[in-house]
């Protein structure tokens, strides 16, 4: 779970995924960034979900609908996780 680098308190799932978007503190109120090391690995966790499902999709010959439900499922699947590989940082932190 992510850690404030402001207060250090420990963001709990639930609090994490109502701030997704905003990268807001709820106990200090200060913005906080995704570490470069934490977007690289939910980077890769993407890409892990894609290498696995999309191979999978074109094997099992699934229908759009079909294939709109996993997709649907899958971005479920990583926001749920998303919680577990954020790591936060005090400013934004360049790409590479
Ligand atoms: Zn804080």
């Amino acid at each position: 779970m992510p850690i404030c680098q402001k207060c250090e308190e420990k963001w709990n799932w639930i609090q994490t995924i109502k701030t997704l978007f905003r990268l807001k503190c709820p106990y200090c109120k200060q913005k906080q960034y995704e570490s470069a090391s934490s977007r690289v690995r939910s980077g890769m966790v993407t890409l892990t979900f894609l290498v696995v499902i999309l191979p999978l999709n074109s094997l099992l010959d699934v229908s759009f609908g079909m294939g709109l439900v996993i997709g649907i499922i899958m971005v479920i699947l990583i926001l749920a996780l998303y919680p577990f590989i954020l790591t936060l940082s005090n400013e934004e932190e360049p790409y590479w």
